[in-house]
């Protein structure tokens, strides 16, 4: 059985990265979907780790070859999912973890219908509009547009299967990886197993 895609999405400033890189170094056997994006790369972020960096002509080209799975343009750059970097992983039975945008959820789910998508909430309003304003300018202007965004992103959360409130690291870590493990449990992920302890006395 092909593996599972688990994707999570949120606002911007509500803490998915911390979350993704908890979650990455605790759960077994969870791989991770490498995008393709046209921004530069930030701080210790290297190619083909965080993301494969390519330029703009080079990302409209994939689009054109038919190399993505989905892909958007998000904040002023695109960013995409190719078959080839989910097909990797998922073809040897692998689940993986994709950190994408709400309108790549959508559209993965549209492909992979059987994807479980899992959107993080911040804690409050203030908030949000505290971790907006730590990431750089206090200007009223800019906080205010930031917010705007990111509470039209939020509005998606209704379509998720799963809602997470980042309040607590610690919590909202294990409730990801109670989602996980409770999808790794579904009677269809299973049969194979069943099957395997009881062989052929059980007419399956
Ligand atoms: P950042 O530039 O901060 O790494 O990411 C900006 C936004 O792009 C985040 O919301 C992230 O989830 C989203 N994103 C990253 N990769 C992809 C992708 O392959 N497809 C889509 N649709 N969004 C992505």
């Amino acid at each position: 059985m092909a593996g599972q895609l688990f994707i999570i999405s949120a606002a911007s400033g509500t803490g998915k990265s911390t979350l993704i890189n908890e979650l990455r170094k605790r759960v077994k056997d969870l791989g991770y979907s490498i995008s393709h994006t046209s921004r530069s790369p930030r701080g210790t972020e290297n190619d083909g780790v965080d993301y494969y960096f390519v330029d703009q002509s080079a990302f409209i080209k994939m689009t054109e070859e038919g190399a993505f799975v989905e892909w958007a343009k998000v904040y002023g750059s695109f960013y995409g999912t190719s078959f080839s970097s989910l097909d990797k992983q998922t073809s040897s039975g692998l689940d993986v973890l994709l950190d994408i945008d709400t309108q790549g959820a959508r559209n993965i789910k549209k492909h992979f219908e059987s994807s479980v998508l899992i959107y993080m909430l911040p804690p409050s309003l203030e908030v949000l509009e505290k971790r907006l304003k730590d990431r750089g300018t206090d200007e009223e202007q800019v906080i205010k547009t930031r917010m705007q965004k990111a509470l039209e992103d939020i509005k998606n959360c209704v379509w998720y299967d799963y809602v997470i409130i980042n309040d607590d690291l610690e919590k909202a870590v294990g409730e990801v990886q109670a989602v996980i493990v409770s999808e790794r449990l579904r009677t269809a992920r299973r049969l194979l197993h069943v099957k395997t302890i009881f062989g052929n006395s059980l007419a399956l």
